[in-house]
């Protein structure tokens, strides 16, 4: 992944989390404030439009200029959440190629950031429980010398079954925490949204898109 093939999936993200805005923000109704979809869509119009205007170098600064747009454009929890994520990210991804091992490197360096930044940890029914199984399977393929493609085909499938697996826990971080047990039967939004970045990876790695 060079800094071209970087602008080009973000783009791809940006358009599916516009596409999904309503189902994102369904879910948030259902255990949350009913806003997931409208901050993030709301985030990544922004995002859309910075990579327009503006010119990068490394693949790091496209995720640097979308760490800094999304803290400045979203209200919501998410905003300096995923723009810690992608800001801990970048800083991690300064060469010119991303290889799968430097991917690893830099996903750790943002989950690390995540979880600092909200207090939080796996199986509190928050994005790291998509995130972290995310990372445990791409660097599992990474030590099996799989594809990046391979790879994120497999971690799309982790992404997915970390989603379900909200279903069967209770909220302890997060607006969804209110509710207790009352958020049991319910995917945690933001698993969900870093769900479809995940699939978006491996739709472009795969040239699906
Ligand atoms: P808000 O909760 O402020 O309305 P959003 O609805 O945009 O913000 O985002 C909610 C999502 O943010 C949750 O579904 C969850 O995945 C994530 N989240 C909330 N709090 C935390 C936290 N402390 N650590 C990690 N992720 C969190
Ligand atoms: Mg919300």
């Amino acid at each position: 992944m060079n800094v071209n093939d970087t602008i080009a999936l973000m783009k791809l993200i940006a358009q599916d989390i516009e596409a999904n805005k309503e189902y994102l923000t369904q879910l948030d109704t259902a255990i949350g404030d009913a806003d997931h979809g409208i901050n993030l869509s709301r985030g990544f119009a922004a995002v859309l439009k910075k990579l327009d205007e503006a010119s990068f170098s490394a693949p790091g600064d496209v995720l640097k200029a979308t760490a800094m747009t999304l803290i400045s454009t979203v209200g919501g929890a998410s905003g300096p959440l995923y723009g810690t994520l992608f800001l801990k990210m970048s800083g991690e991804l300064k060469a010119d190629e991303i290889t799968l091992p430097d991917f690893c490197g830099a996903l750790e360096a943002g989950i690390q950031g995540v979880m600092a930044r909200g207090r939080s940890a796996k199986g509190e029914k928050t994005m790291l429980d998509v995130l972290i199984p995310v990372l445990d399977s791409l660097k599992e393929s990474a030590q099996a010398g799989l594809s990046a493609k391979d790879a994120f085909d497999k971690a799309a499938l982790a992404a997915q079954e970390g989603c379900e697996y909200t279903k069967t826990i209770i909220a302890t971080k997060g607006r969804a925490s209110y509710l207790g047990e009352r958020s049991l039967g319910h995917i945690d939004p933001g698993c969900m949204s870093s769900c479809l970045m995940i699939k978006a990876a491996a739709e472009f790695l795969g040239g699906r898109r």
